[in-house]
């Protein structure tokens, strides 16, 4: 059986828990979009981790972790990543590359931090990762994909070709220094050496896994406000942040993904540029990313502040929506304890007239909140394991929200550890 972790919003919102949870009954997880700019937090027996390139499975010794065609693959970060695992003492993780994913290149974060220069004030908040530059050329078709690393005339013949195109960019358009071929023949060769013992035929795998009916867990980064079709274009990421590209980027039957937990978190938060109708400032934000998530809302990857708002109704029935939401996961409740009372953002006024539906980004830029203020429930409750046991406040919080969403909240998640999870029947 196939499940899907996903994101209903910006990112952020607790997936890497809610998949480490889930690991425990997984055999392999695989991560099916996205590169090294976005992270996981984890906290477990072992520590506290962000991972940026390794799926959340890696601490299980039962599971496969499975880095899927779909991923931006950046192979010194990932190597980085394993040996940090392994020297905090997890056991060496069973991990498989794809041999169809595409490599992240040096020059692509060049690129990145480049056009950010360029961009200066305008750019879009990118982490410099290198993945809309990575993305650009595997649509352009002059991207390495780790196959080709097995295909040596190949190579040759493709760093010459590849160096003389990026080299007309960076002469003109940058003014930076040019690349030589021999380098990229180099670089290509280390990552080669480093990624050959895991590299895969992964969709085989996967297609003989469901045959024999093991438990699959595809793990999304960042949310469906940041997929590049449904989300707040231009604002957006680089790949498909939606559980149906799954299918594509892990190389299964779309048919076969028959769960869909998407995570909402019980407040919003945001990384980068870009329209956020209920986002918060001032005292009210300071105080809430300092007490969000596990040590403060800041970026796993970057560090950055987050910017922090209320619960927003509209934007998450969309992203669950996009999802295909089948479970939703109400993460980061226990944060909200502190408040007295609690808004949450139920419409958007754009143009004098209130709506539901989550808007394209030139109308999103003009929505203005609509909220309505529920109580706060002014307990700690953490610790919690009924969802009885939960304050009546807290229980009306989340049955408000899942009602104006339309999706059941099956899983409440009140604190950052494994075991911190109410489930509920529905
Ligand atoms: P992801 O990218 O969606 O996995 O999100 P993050 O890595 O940014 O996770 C959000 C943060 O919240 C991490 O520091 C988690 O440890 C933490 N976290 C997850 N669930 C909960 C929860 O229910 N309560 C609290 N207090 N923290 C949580």
């Amino acid at each position: 059986m196939v499940k899907a972790v996903v994101g209903a919003n910006w990112g952020d919102e607790g997936k890497g828990k809610i998949t480490d949870m889930l690991g425990k009954e997984s055999d392999i997880i695989v991560r099916f979009q996205g590169g090294a700019n976005a992270g996981h937090t984890i906290v477990n027996d072992y520590g506290k981790f962000a991972l940026h390139t390794l799926p959340s499975g890696v601490f299980y010794d039962h599971t496969t972790s499975i880095i899927g065609n779909g991923v931006a693959l950046d192979i010194p970060k990932l190597f980085g990543e394993i040996q940090s695992v392994v020297e905090k003492g997890v056991p060496a993780p069973k991990i498989l590359v794809s041999d169809r994913a595409q490599i992240v290149m040096s020059y692509h974060k060049l690129f990145d931090a480049y056009e950010e220069e360029r961009l200066a004030g305008k750019s879009f908040g990118s982490t410099k990762s290198g993945i809309a530059p990575f993305y650009s050329d595997k649509y352009a078709k002059i991207g390495f994909q780790v196959s080709e690393l097995f295909d040596d005339d190949l190579l040759k013949e493709k760093v010459v070709r590849i160096a003389e195109q990026k080299n007309v960019l960076l002469e003109h358009l940058y003014h930076k220094p040019l690349l030589n071929p021999d380098d990229l023949y180099n670089e290509l060769m280390e990552y080669k050496k480093m990624v050959e013992p895991y590299v895969c035929n992964v969709s085989l795998f996967l297609h003989n896994a469901i045959k024999e009916g093991k438990n699959i867990l595809l793990e999304g980064q960042l949310g469906s406000l940041k997929d590049p079709d449904h989300g707040i274009y231009p604002m957006v990421t680089s790949s498909s942040t939606l559980a149906a590209y799954g299918a594509i980027g892990a190389g299964i039957p779309p048919y076969e993904i028959k769960q869909i937990i998407t995570v909402c978190k019980a407040y919003s938060s945001a990384v980068g540029a870009g329209a956020f109708v209920s986002e918060i400032f001032g005292d009210e934000a300071d105080e809430l990313r300092k007490r969000g998530g596990d040590g403060g809302e800041f970026g796993a990857t970057t560090g950055r502040p987050r910017r922090m708002g209320w619960f927003d109704c509209v934007a998450s029935k969309y992203g669950c929506r996009m999802q295909g939401t089948t479970d939703v996961a109400f993460t980061v409740l226990d944060v909200l304890g502190y408040l007295e009372e609690i808004p949450v953002c139920v419409g958007y006024e754009i143009n004098g007239e209130v709506t539901t539906e989550f808007p394209v980004t030139h109308l999103l830029e003009k929505a203005k909140p609509v909220y309505k203020v529920l109580p706060g429930w002014k307990e700690d409750i953490r610790g919690i394991k009924k969802y009885e046991d939960l304050p009546e406040n807290c229980r009306k919080y989340i049955e408000f929200i899942e009602e104006q969403i339309g999706y059941p909240i099956t899983m409440v998640s009140n604190g950052p550890g494994r075991d911190d999870i109410i489930y509920r029947n529905k």
